[in-house]
């Protein structure tokens, strides 16, 4: 059963509700009362998506899901989790999903599970996603074509990246996209005021915070890691580029199940919340600034409640968790670096945990958490490696789709 981060001691839901609910209604976020071990029979030999739906029965056993799950994980993860290897120095490649980042993990299995949900209630849910970047064309993909459930996706005029807009408006049937004429802050409000319209109803989110985007972000760590240790004999350290710290946490949750992790790292880009907290014992979220690495650019991070709910005294904290810094030059310096050593071409986002691999785990074994596909970036990264990144054929499959959205005002009623 699972827990509100607010309330531990308070009202349990099942997995299944709390998918449906998103946040608990207190307004903490869902956590396993107890986390379950890895289980007995977990193998490596029938493939990636086996071995995540065995990361995940424990946490729906008992779970109106239960009998639906191997179904469910044989569907969201129909795609490669590969390691780049380099003789123990790894990178793990979380970006070949439809979208080319690791949101296409927990996006796909969030539609898939709400869809068997819904279709035993017979009910229809709407998805509303304000999105500045990569959230929403990884709800988009994942949602389109899915039974009783639609998408309205809104995103602010003239601020989101070219291919990243393409993936966000290349979608029919159930996905509709809207471009606001305004801010990120007003596509925000406007899905807020639109929840809180009572004259409105069936309307849901698909937040980074939802559970049943959290799981499966666990379950390729215990995939991972055990794959690892196989290949290599050894434990390693993660090193995870981390913003709303919805994938580090997945990987705490995942050692605490006993996958064979050394240790957990997040690298963050100049938003220096997790950092600065490490340093003087106070946690202090702010607004955030921008960065190249800017689906990190997060300055409060919705995930830390889970985390605190883990380590709840600043010494735990420190004695779990390890978290660097990196700027903008330093990102650029990386790719470049990264690129002429090796041919090796990452995303600004990995080219963070790259830095904080080179700078404080040179002589360590470690594996880099690669949460994009460069191409996706490539107004950044070709400048600093002097040619053109290729397109993995999932983006260009989405790039030659016509695409259409609808220009509209920031009221929300233009939506409906
Ligand atoms: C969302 C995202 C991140 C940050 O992940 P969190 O779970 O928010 O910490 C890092 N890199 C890329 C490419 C992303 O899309």
């Amino acid at each position: 059963m699972y827990v509100s981060t607010r309330s531990v001691t308070g009202d349990k839901s099942t997995a299944s509700e709390a998918i449906l609910k998103g946040l608990a209604p207190d307004g903490g976020l869902f956590i396993p009362e107890s986390i379950p071990r890895i289980p007995e029979d977990f193998t490596l030999s029938k493939g990636a998506w086996y071995a995540m739906y065995q990361a995940m029965k424990p946490y729906f056993e008992g779970d109106e899901l239960e009998g639906d799950l191997e179904e469910i994980a044989k569907n969201a993860f129909s795609f490669p989790v590969p390691f780049h290897h380099n003789e123990g120095k790894d990178t793990l490649e979380l970006f070949y999903g439809p979208t080319a980042a690791f949101k296409d993990f927990g996006a796909r299995f969030l539609a898939f599970s709400m869809e068997k949900l819904l279709e035993k209630r017979n009910r229809d849910l709407c998805i509303l996603v304000a999105t500045s970047g990569d959230t929403g064309g990884a709800v988009a993909s994942a949602f389109h074509n899915r039974k009783h459930l639609s998408v309205k996706v809104l995103f602010p005029k003239g601020r989101v990246a070219e291919r990243q807009q393409k993936q966000l408006t290349c979608w029919d049937g159930n996905v509709e996209s809207y471009e606001v004429d305004g801010t990120f802050d007003d596509c925000q409000k406007m899905v807020k005021d639109a929840f809180m319209d009572s004259s409105l109803s069936g309307l849901s989110s698909a937040n980074s915070i939802n559970l049943g985007r959290l799981l499966p972000q666990m379950a390729y760590y215990v995939y991972a890691s055990s794959l690892y240790k196989e290949i290599y004999g050894r434990e390693a350290v993660f090193i995870i580029p981390s913003g709303n710290v919805g994938n580090s946490t997945g990987a705490f949750w995942a050692k605490a199940m006993g996958a064979p992790i050394k240790s957990i790292v997040l690298a963050v880009n100049a938003n220096r919340t997790i950092p600065d907290y490490l340093e003087t014992g106070e946690y202090r979220p702010r607004p955030s600034v921008e960065t190249l690495a800017n689906a990190m650019d997060v300055g409060a991070p919705s995930n830390m409640e889970r985390l605190f709910a883990m380590f709840p005294s600043v010494e735990q904290f420190r004695e779990n968790v390890a978290s660097y810094s990196v700027s903008d030059d330093e990102i650029r310096r990386t790719i470049g670096e990264e690129y002429r050593e090796s041919g090796h071409i990452i995303c600004p986002h990995t080219a963070c945990g790259e830095r904080v691999r080179r700078d404080h785990y040179a002589d360590e074994d470690t594996v880099v958490v690669a949460t994009a596909h460069p191409a996706k970036f490539e107004r950044i990264v070709e400048p600093i490696i002097g040619g053109p990144v290729a397109i993995p054929k999932q983006l260009f499959d989405i790039l030659q789709k016509p695409s259409a959205a609808k220009s509209i005002g920031t009221d929300y009623h233009a939506l409906f």
